[in-house]
Order: structure tokens, then sequence, then C-alpha cells
């Protein structure tokens, strides 16, 4: 073993042989000397660990000339950058794992403006003095939800945690036991509600609750009653809950807000494309809530942003709270914010122009047509000798993700493929480490590309990046 480690190459040798070896390191110049030496030393090292590990037995296969290939391609995935673009053929268009909302092309225009130059993000036009960050969307959300004050933090959560500290802090919340939700990502409604020092009241039963249930709850230390969007569960069955305007007549004769968090917060209407009829940001605030709040990047269709409408004098209370300062939105998230909004006041161009609404919204026979012309594609690319696929299309169902329209299936048209020459799981795994990624749904008997997530523009892309994989995939099966 100790011959096995003297006949390891040192770091010198190898950075000087990974230079001799490939011009396209050149690109490594630009490339901190440090970072490079690391990642040469961090190969060595794993070679070390095989030896101890007596999966390396040959002092042979050490020498450079047999590694620099394997030491190459170490380097360069170590050099290249951690965030990366990716292909999503899930079918799920809020998808937290993928980034959630592809941004307007208006509001990727407003965001590189925004990053470009400096803006006035906190100057006042009209005076030359300090202005409001918080002014920039407040009218816009305003004109558009029917609110009547509005701010935007950093994110939904944010903005419960907010309206929670400065509510109810100290006191108790009321909220029913069938609300208690746990969104991806262990964000647990309850835990945060305990963040902000406020304490929980839980009423009814997981199933059932009633109007009695919140009467019986409301005491001398209560602060607010409060609706949680169960985003991503449905209770099916014997179930119940109080309806919006019961609860909040009953918030009103205690002189107390309702809050409720919407979550996903639609803004349009989507029951004409066949979804089913959610409460939209605008009827939960006709219909009593004193607050609302909302994802700005899940069907909204924007940037990450938490948005909180509701009753003027609360949102001044808001805007005072100190915390507000900890959890505000910078100018990239205020210009997208804006421009997204923008197009919300033509609904028709918000569903075309904003990709959240158009692939929720596609008509099943325009998917159906993608598949088929995705597949064709497909067929003449991939079926060379060596990566023989069998490609066909099939009727299946997406979801919207992000907690809106849980369980609810979106009418859609699958590719199928399925490999000859290597297995599905490999396939899968090889498609992680292409350049750019394609993450697809991986089932029984072939592996799917779902069109409603990919764009037309893709399409090259993820021909070029199945072949890579199948060809990766096959030698590996091999
Ligand atoms: C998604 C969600 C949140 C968290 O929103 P983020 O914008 O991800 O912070 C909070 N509440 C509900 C009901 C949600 O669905």
């Amino acid at each position: 073993m100790q011959n096995l480690f003297r006949a390891i190459p040192s770091v010198d040798a190898s950075l000087a042989a990974l230079h001799r070896a490939e011009a396209a390191l050149a690109d490594s110049q630009q490339t901190p000397h440090a970072l490079l030496r690391d990642l040469v030393a961090a190969f060595w090292d794993n070679k070390r660990e095989s030896i101890r590990a007596g999966a390396c037995k040959n002092g042979e296969e050490l020498r450079l000339e047999h590694q620099l290939p394997a030491l190459l391609e170490f380097v360069q995935r170590g050099l290249r950058p951690r965030f990366r673009s990716a292909l999503n053929a899930t079918g799920v268009v809020v998808h937290t794992n993928m980034g959630r909302s592809v941004l307007a092309e208006e509001a990727r225009q407003a965001v590189i403006r925004a990053a470009t130059g400096y803006c006035n993000l906190e100057l006042d036009l009209a005076t030359g003095g300090r202005g409001s960050r918080h002014a920039l969307v407040e009218e816009l959300i305003c004109r558009i939800t029917g609110a009547e004050a509005a701010l935007v933090v950093n994110n939904n959560a944010a903005a419960v945690l907010l309206v929670l500290d400065t509510f109810c802090k100290g006191g108790e919340v009321v909220v029913s036991r069938g609300e208690l939700v746990e969104i991806g990502g262990s964000f647990r409604i309850p835990e945060v509600m305990e963040k902000s020092g406020a304490t929980l009241r839980e009423v009814g039963a997981t199933n059932r609750t009633h109007l009695r249930d919140y009467s019986a709850a409301i005491n001398e230390n209560t602060r607010a009653l409060m609706r949680v969007h169960t985003s991503n569960y449905r209770i099916v069955g014997f179930h119940s809950a109080v309806s919006l305007p019961e609860l909040s007549a009953l918030a009103h004769e205690h002189g107390l807000p309702l809050i409720e968090d919407l979550g996903s917060g639609s803004l349009m209407d989507f029951s004409s494309c066949g979804l089913p009829n959610e409460p939209t940001v605008p009827e939960v605030l006709a219909k009593g809530a004193d607050i609302a709040t909302f994802s700005g990047d899940k069907v909204l269709g924007g940037p990450q942003a938490g948005i909180i409408t509701g009753r003027k004098g609360m949102i001044d209370q808001l805007k005072r709270n100190p915390l507000t300062r900890a959890l505000r939105c910078d100018k990239l998230c205020l210009s997208a914010l804006e421009a997204t909004l923008r197009l919300y006041l033509d609904p028709e161009k918000a569903r075309q122009s904003v990709p959240t609404l158009r692939m929720i919204t596609c008509p099943p026979a325009e998917l159906a047509k993608a598949a088929r012309s995705l597949a064709n594609k497909l067929r003449k690319g991939l079926n060379t000798q060596e990566t023989l696929c069998e490609i066909d299309v099939r009727e299946d169902v997406s979801r919207v993700g992000g907690g809106a329209f849980p369980q609810y299936d979106l009418p859609t048209t699958l590719v199928r493929i399925r490999p000859a020459g290597c297995s599905l799981t490999a396939l899968k795994a090889a498609l992680l480490e292409t350049v750019p990624p394609l993450i697809g749904r991986l089932e029984d008997d072939a592996f799917c590309l779902d069109p409603r997530t990919l764009d037309i523009r893709e399409y090259p892309d993820v021909l070029r990046v199945l072949r890579q994989a199948l060809d990766t995939a096959s030698r590996h099966t091999r």
C-alpha cells in the first residue's frame, strides 16, 4: 500500500500535465490557481481513499498518463458553475426544486435594466429626496387585487411571519386543525407561527371545523382568526370548513382581523380552462379577509416574493415593523414583479405572456401536437445504430405544482422513450450530468417528457442531451 501511495504523482506534476494536455484549460488561466490546485489535490485524495479501500491495487494505473483523462474530467466538472440552467420535462409548472416560475420576457428585460445601472429604488423622483421601495409596486397591486394597500417582502413565508409578528405576538391565533400544513422543504405553518411569538389555538378536527369551534376558542388573548390554504393536499370525503364570509363576520363581531394565507394566490380565474374554481385574491379580499398573503413565484408567475394585501391601517402597521427591513426585496425582485404585474392589467395579455399561466392553460390539443412534433424529432435524431430507442406518445396528466390546485390533473400528452441499450435509471442518471441537465418523469417502462413545461426552442437541446446521455448510459451498461 505504501508503494501505491508513493506512485501518486505530485500536484505540481499533475498541473503541468493538465496544462500541456488540454488547451481548453487555457480557460483555467482565468481560474484562480488555488482553486485548480485544490481540485487536483482532491482528485488524488480520492485515489488515496480507493487505495485504502483496496479498490486500487496497481501502481501502473496511477501513472499520470493513465489518469490524465479522468483528472481532466474531474477538474472540468469542479470548475463548472454550481448554478445551472435545466430542462424541465416533468410537466410540473411551478416546480419548487427547479426555480418555480420562468419569468415573462417583459420581466426579464426589467431585471436586466435594473441590474445594469442605477435606479430609483428609494429615490423619490418628485422631490429628489428619499423615497420608499414599497411604493414602487403598491399601487399596481391594489389596482389588480382591489386591496386598500399592499406590501411586498422576500417570500410568502416571510409575509406570514411578519403579519403574525405584527398583529398576534404574545397572543393567540385561531386556526383550523385541518389547515396546519407542512409545505415542501419542511416549512410548517405551526412552526412559523411559533417563531412569531404567537400562540396557536387549534380548533376543530382534521376533517371538520365548524363556526362554533372558532367561536368557542375566542377569548381575551385572541388577536386574529387565520385561514391557511391547504396547498399540497386535499381532504376528500366527510369534511367541512367554515366559509370566508361566515368567518370574517365572526372575527369582526369580536373586533378581530381575519388573516388569510393563500399560498399560491391566483389573480386569475382558471375555471374557464377547466381547473377547479379556486378563490382569487380579489375574491378573498372582497369576501372579508382583512389581510391576504401569497407568493410571487407560484401561480402568479413572477419572481420570488411574498405579497401582503389588505386594509390600509394594517399594512401601515406592517411597514413600521422593524422586521420589514430584514425581509425586504431587492431591486431585481421588485423590477421583475412590477413588469409581471403590469401584464395582469390585461388578463388575456397576462395569460399569453406569463409563461406560468401559458403553461397551465395550454390546451390539450396543442400539447398533443407538441408531443408528436417532439417525438418525430427524437425518432429522427436518436435512432442511430448505437442508441436505438422506441419512441411513442401517450395521453397522461400534468400537475400545476407549488401547492396550487393540489391533486388536480391537467390533461397532457407525454413523449415516451424506451431505450434498447441501457436501463431507464441509467438514462435518468446520465441526464442529470448533461449540460443542461434534463429532468423528466421515470415511469415503469419508459422515460417520459411532458411538453407542457418545455419551450419549443428547447427541443434542439433536448435532442442533443438525450443523444449524449443515451451514449453515456449505454457505455456504462455495456
Ligand atoms: C407555498 C406556501 C407558503 C410559502 O410561500 P413561499 O413563497 O414559498 O415562502 C406559505 N403558505 C402556503 C399555504 C403555501 O402554499
